[in-house]
This record gives structure tokens, C-alpha cells and sequence, in this order.
């Protein structure tokens, strides 16, 4: 789904820091929280998460790669969305995160009922 919605990036909370603070070797609970808390005060984190987990996008450098694939984004750590991912959101449910403030909560709902699902065997994938 291509996005038509106006560029958030000069409003994140992030614009002016580099990735290494959300991905760096040796990431640690510390690195993790400050990163967080970052996320935590940013006014587009539900663009920044749809974007996301609206599949990859075009990474402009290595660190770029790295921070998509293993670090944190969005609010989230990269095993938290990549649980979500595979929750398999729809167009319309992407367009929810992105116009919410904060959908970390009901996303993290979402992703723990599915796992609920599998192991009761009420899903097969
Ligand atoms: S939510 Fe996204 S844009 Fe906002 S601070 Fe976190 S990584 Fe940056």
C-alpha cells in the first residue's frame, strides 16, 4: 500500500538523532529503555509503526538495514513487530495504526491472541 499521507519524519521525536541509539552492537535492557523513552514522546509513532509493518521499504544505508531488521522502531523492539506482522494486517487496519497516537497496546493484544490461537490449534498459520 503506497502511502499519499505527508512526510512525518521532521516531526519524529528521532529527526535529529542517529539510528545508533535504536540499534547499536551490544544493545543492552538500558539501550533498550532509552530508546523506548524516545518512541515513547514521539508525535507520529503510529506512522512511523505502519510504515513498518506495511513491509520493507527501500533502506538507504547499512545501519538503515540493520535498525529495520533488528532493531527498534515504532515503539517496539523487532521481535514485537515481527510478531505482529504476522497477525497479517489489512489496508485498513495499517491506516488505523497510522492515524492512531498510540496503537502499540491493542497491536501487542492483537499479536498475543493469535499465539493463543495456534497453540489451541485454531490456527494454522
Ligand atoms: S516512533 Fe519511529 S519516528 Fe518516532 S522516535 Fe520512534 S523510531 Fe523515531
Amino acid at each position: 500500500m503506497a502511502s499519499k499521507a505527508p512526510d512525518w519524519r521532521p516531526n519524529a521525536a528521532c529527526a535529529d538523532l542517529g539510528p545508533e541509539i535504536f540499534y547499536r552492537a551490544g544493545y543492552t535492557r538500558d539501550h533498550l529503555a532509552e530508546a523506548e523513552e524516545v518512541c515513547n514522546r514521539c508525535p507520529v509513532l503510529g506512522a512511523c509503526l505502519a510504515e513498518e509493518l506495511n513491509g520493507p521499504r527501500i533502506a538507504r544505508t547499512i545501519d538503515e538495514i540493520v535498525w529495520e531488521q533488528h532493531g527498534f522502531r515504532g515503539g517496539l523492539s523487532a521481535s514485537q513487530r515481527r510478531r505482529i506482522v504476522d497477525v497479517g494486517l489489512n489496508d485498513s487496519e495499517i491506516e488505523w495504526v497510522a492515524e492512531s497516537e498510540d496503537p502499540r497496546p491493542m497491536l501487542i493484544q492483537m499479536s498475543k491472541d493469535l499465539r493463543h490461537e495456534k497453540r489451541r490449534g485454531l490456527r494454522r498459520t
